[in-house]
């Protein structure tokens, strides 16, 4: 399973370097079609107003995204199972982040790090869901969205995104910042391809989240 990571980027060695290196063709083409891209795939025209009539039900301003430098993330189409949660729920990411993710967890933990899974894939729907019971709960949207992103904005849509926690911490929450896990994340997470999205002072007004990483293919492969 571990060895994947390898395969894949021997496959872009393989056909950049060898035209006649076919066998790896399709592999290499899927990972440069990947959500995980550095460059992935415009969100249709189609799935674009579904997102608009979801954030106009909810009662998102029209501007938001592009007042926060949001662009549409299409809905993951390959999805696999990457692990569970730590709730013992299966969670669903993109193929090749999800060989990514069980590699670092397997590196952290052979260094006395544990990383545990809170969420990975989420679609539209679900996002629309999580902002609807902080609405309920009394929230005021302008909070919601510096906690979610609006439903079609978020990067757990394309399977990419991880939020990641470390036992004796809670999850989603800014302490994560003080753990050892956090520490180790920041210093390694990158050799795997994972990227902290939502830094301090991020553009698009969503609080620091230590907690959530995303992978993007073409980062350094892990030593
Ligand atoms: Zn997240």
């Amino acid at each position: 399973m571990f060895a994947a990571p390898s395969k894949f980027f021997a496959s872009i060695v393989c056909s950049a370097m060898f035209a006649i290196c076919t066998p790896h063709a399709a592999a290499a083409q899927s990972l440069e079609t990947s959500a995980c891209s550095a460059s992935p795939a415009s969100a249709t025209a189609p799935y674009q107003r579904q997102v608009a009539n979801i954030d106009r039900e909810l009662g998102v301003q029209s501007d938001y995204a592009s007042a926060h430098d949001l662009s549409p993330i299409p809905e993951a189409t390959q999805l696999v199972i990457a692990g569970r949660d730590i709730r013992g729920r299966p969670v669903k990411l993109d193929p090749h982040a999800a060989v990514a993710l069980k590699e670092m967890i397997v590196a952290a933990e052979a260094q006395g790090v544990t990383l545990q899974i809170v969420s990975g894939y989420r679609s539209a729907d679900y996002q629309a869901g999580l902002l609807r019971d902080k609405l309920r709960h009394g929230m005021s949207m302008q909070s919601a969205l510096r906690i979610n992103a609006p439903p079609g904005y978020s990067e757990h849509q394309s399977g990419c995104a991880v939020d990641l926690t470390t036992p004796h911490s809670k999850a989603a929450d800014a302490s994560f910042a003080r753990t050892r896990a956090y520490a180790w994340l920041t210093k390694h997470a990158a050799e795997y391809g994972f990227r902290l999205s939502y830094p301090p002072g991020n553009s698009h007004g969503i609080e620091f989240e230590p907690w959530h990483w995303r992978y993007v293919i073409g980062a350094p492969p892990a030593r």
